[in-house]
């Protein structure tokens, strides 16, 4: 009996929810990734982003291989494609975990409806959060739309532990094989026929060991820092996990289970930076239920005054926005990071989407698509929440946050190395001036660097009344 499993967010062997109950049932598992055209041709997708989840995929075939059977690949429309090949091989069932996003939930009951039709079984599991949308409610059963008491809830809540990795499985026979190619079964193709071009190092190394390996090297060297150090972007002080968690290569009971046995046997301080830790993956999942609960979060604010919010309409200033040259050092070098490397520090994605939004008043829609267009780890959820959050329009109780490049510099960046390294032609500037962009229209001429293009107190005054009147 061929169970066949569908990966999608969780391009893994081990920790695997519902790869781990597939193989319970029989030997014969087989894995299948379906690249989905509808995804890979919308304008939203980061180079960065493909080259890693094809790595990844390349990593889940040779896993598959080491444990005897293997991960097939499909480039078709899913709804067509894996019924198909389900057919064609005679599965018994095809298995999967369970996706938040509404494009997945969608393409989700559209598949089940056709397995139905073709008298195929499946069974479906929560895999990439610790806790289900559905396990986390209020004590009146609705969704929470405030983290905090999100978060009491959620740490209250006892953790999986980690599911047991797939092993001793068996491959398709020749015929199947055969039958498999028929049905539309290719090749993994590159990134670069796929259209994307990545010619830089990742942040994260793709596959399964790479990701455990970076969750082993922030538990022993990091995380007990990570409450001092997070909020410095010229300091190595977060765990760069998050497109291993986007794409799974690393299951969260796994990240979990290292966290809570290092919880336990640590000092008070370090213990107080591990919960500051737990936060952030709290955080993750209270959007990720939120886009569940709240789809329509994807297609615009939250709030009643920032439906209609009357943004500006200036290409010139998104673009100098984009480019990382809007004349404020920490938000250049910032955008010039996400540019390069197709990943942005927490404290500086904030500081980025705060100008867009309130020094700008460009409509924080426009910031959401283009870090999709340039992150490594860019997700619906997570990425949404954040731009709501920035902009003030989401489920967030405090209406107004604007943030001051000026004085988040001088916080974060005290000694303005985060700004040099990525703005290399002020690395000559006197640090105060740096840090607090007094730099002089001579300087920045000389330096080939542009003069600010807004000036921040007058912007900030002018979103606030804009905003005071959609109140009304
Ligand atoms: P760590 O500090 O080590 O945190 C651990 C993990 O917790 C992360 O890997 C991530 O999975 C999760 N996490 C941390 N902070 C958040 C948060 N605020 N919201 C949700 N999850 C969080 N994160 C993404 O994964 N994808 C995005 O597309 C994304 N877009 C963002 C856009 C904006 C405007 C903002 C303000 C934040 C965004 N974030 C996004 C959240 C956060 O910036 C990144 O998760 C984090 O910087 C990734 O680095 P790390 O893995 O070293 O994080």
């Amino acid at each position: 009996d061929l169970i066949l499993f569908w990966h999608r967010r969780d391009l893994r062997i081990s920790d695997n929810v519902g790869l781990a109950v597939a193989r319970q049932q029989t030997q014969k598992v087989v894995g299948v990734f379906c690249l989905d055209p509808n995804i890979l041709e919308r304008d939203d997708v980061a180079p960065a982003r493909v080259t890693y989840m094809i790595g990844c995929l390349e990593s889940l075939q040779q896993r598959y291989a080491e444990v005897g059977s293997e991960l097939l690949i499909l480039f078709n429309e899913p709804t067509t494609a894996i019924p198909k090949l389900a057919e064609s091989l005679n599965a018994k069932a095809v298995f999967w975990n369970w996706d938040v996003e509404p494009y997945a939930k969608e393409r989700d009951r559209t598949i089940l409806a056709a397995l139905k039709e073709k008298g195929i079984a499946t069974q479906n599991f929560w895999d990439q959060l610790l806790h289900s949308p559905e396990e986390i409610r209020s004590g009146s059963g609705q969704p929470y739309t405030i983290y905090t008491p999100f978060w009491k809830n959620w740490i209250s809540k006892a953790k999986s532990t980690p599911a047991p990795a797939l092993q001793n499985a068996i491959r398709l026979t020749d015929t199947e094989k055969e039958a498999a190619r028929q049905a539309g079964v290719v090749e993994l193709p590159t990134a670069s026929y796929l259209g994307f071009i990545w010619n830089n190092n990742l942040v994260i190394s793709p596959g399964e060991a790479a990701a455990q390996a970076k969750l082993a090297t922030f538990c022993d060297r990091t995380i007990d820092q990570y409450q001092e150090q997070r909020n410095f972007p010229a300091v190595d002080g977060t765990s760069q996990l998050s497109a291993a968690l986007k794409f799974g290569a690393i299951g969260i009971r796994t990240v979990w289970d290292a966290i809570a046995t290092l919880y336990q046997n640590s000092p008070e301080s370090a213990q107080a930076s591990i919960q500051t830790w737990q936060q952030e993956l709290a955080w993750r999942e209270f959007y990720q239920h939120a886009i569940y609960n709240f789809p329509d979060l994807a297609k615009g604010a939250y709030r009643e005054a920032f439906k209609d919010f009357p943004w500006n309409d200036n290409s010139e200033h998104f673009q100098a926005w984009c480019e990382g040259k809007t004349g404020y050092p920490i938000v250049d070098a910032a955008m010039r990071q996400m540019n390069t490397i197709g990943w942005m520090h927490n404290r500086c994605r904030m500081i980025v989407a705060s100008f867009l939004t309130k020094d700008l008043l460009l409509n924080w829609q426009l910031g959401e698509k283009y870090f999709m267009q340039k992150l490594i780890d860019g997700d619906l959820s997570a990425n949404n929440g954040g731009w709501q959050w920035s902009a003030s329009s989401g489920m967030d109780p405090k209406p107004v946050r604007i943030f001051n490049p000026a004085s988040q510099a001088q916080k974060f960046d005290l000694d303005g190395s985060y700004i040099r390294h990525w703005l290399p032609e002020l690395s000559s500037v006197d640090t105060k001036l740096l840090i607090t962009g007094n730099i002089t229209p001579l300087e920045r001429a000389s330096l080939g660097y542009p003069a600010p293009i807004v000036d921040h107190n007058q912007q900030q005054r002018e979103f606030k009344q804009r905003y005071q009147q959609q109140k009304l």
